[in-house]
């Protein structure tokens, strides 16, 4: 079977669950190689690499990659012209996609982001988009070259299918292109205590019914209750309630947590293409017609100031 070269990125330690489930995706296409860098990912690393079905994990013994992350897109097209892989799978994120739409043109293959899924096809793998808010879904292939394609965060279950790896080390001469682009500064996100909005199993979500930046304490005393992430609507993002990294949408982030809880949320069709994956889907709204309902698992017809302390007090009972 061909190899799937799958960009895990930087390791020191711990494995990111986006890598995870570009695992398990790579496994429905082929032999799945976990494509990493770092002077030291760690043992447990390379073991939860294995767990979910890399056969082979490809480790650049260089820190380079930090400050010139094009350094990337020569790896893996060195790789690519080396093993002729099925495909290459990275995330869809900013990053992702730059290194995505670079290695494209390094080969001269196609690429498709924003991908949903991936399966394999009669004439190698095929892409699942969603177009329009969710409103369309879209199948498509690449025709020519490996196939580029970044598949969007929390787009399937990570599941494990243990192997025992095979390591390869390599070492990195960044070119001249790899050096074009360098990164000058990072500026590390004020930490919240809570888990990652595209990776908490626990989203907790607040809406213009919230009325003010100042009943957002409810929507994060109920994350955290929960040990869950908060997320926001646009409206609540517009109104400048709370920051737009928060946002869930079309616009925003994508999240499929075990939970989502959407709080004076209407639910609207650009909100339902970022959390409509989700699990189980709650909400409170005091409008019965409101169209999140259509969505919703369990509903609560009320108003969200008197059902979310509510539902805070019957929490901590239960934990007590
Ligand atoms: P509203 O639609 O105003 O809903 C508020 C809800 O709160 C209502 O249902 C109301 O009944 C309820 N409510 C009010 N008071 C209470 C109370 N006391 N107790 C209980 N319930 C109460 N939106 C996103 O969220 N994410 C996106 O990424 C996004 N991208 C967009 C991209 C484009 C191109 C466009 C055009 C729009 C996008 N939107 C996005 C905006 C989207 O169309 C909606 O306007 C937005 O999601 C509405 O946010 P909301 O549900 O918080 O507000």
């Amino acid at each position: 079977m061909a190899e799937i070269l799958v960009l895990v990125g930087h390791v020191a330690g711990q494995v990111r669950k986006p890598s995870l489930e570009l695992l398990t995706l790579a496994r429905g296409l082929g032999t799945p190689v976990a494509v990493c860098a770092g002077a030291d990912p760690g043992v447990e690393a390379l073991e939860t690499l294995g767990r979910y079905g890399a056969r082979r994990i490809h480790l650049v013994e260089t820190e380079e990659l930090e400050e010139y992350p094009v350094g990337w897109v020569q790896i893996l097209a060195d790789m690519a012209a080396e093993t002729a892989p099925e495909a290459i799978l990275l995330e869809s994120t900013p990053e992702g996609k730059e290194i995505a739409a670079r290695l494209a043109v390094r080969l001269g293959s196609g690429v498709l982001t924003d991908a949903v899924d991936v399966r394999q096809g009669p004439s190698g793998p095929v892409v699942t988009q969603w177009a329009f808010a969710a409103g369309f879904t879209v199948t498509s292939r690449v025709t020519r070259g490996v196939p580029v394609i970044a598949v969007k965060p929390n787009a399937v279950a990570p599941s494990p299918a243990p192997v025992e790896p095979s390591i390869s080390r390599g070492g990195l001469a960044l070119d001249e292109a790899s050096l074009r682009t360098r990164v000058a500064s990072r500026a590390v996100r004020q930490s919240t205590g809570r888990p990652q909005l595209t990776e908490a199993e626990v989203v907790v979500s607040g809406g213009r019914g919230l009325g003010g930046a100042e009943h957002f304490g409810l929507v994060e005393r109920l994350a955290d209750a929960l040990g869950g992430a908060v997320g926001a609507s646009r409206a609540a993002v517009d109104a400048g309630w709370y920051p737009h990294a928060y946002q869930v949408g079309q616009t925003g982030v994508t999240v499929s947590p075990q939970l989502y809880l959407a709080i004076g949320i209407s639910g609207a069709i650009q909100h339902r293409a970022g959390m409509q994956t989700s699990k189980t889907i709650v909400a409170v709204n005091r409008d019965p017609e409101a169209p999140i309902f259509e969505l919703a698992d369990h509903g609560v017809v009320g108003d969200l100031f008197a059902v979310v302390p509510q539902l805070l007090d019957e929490i901590a009972r239960r934990r007590d």
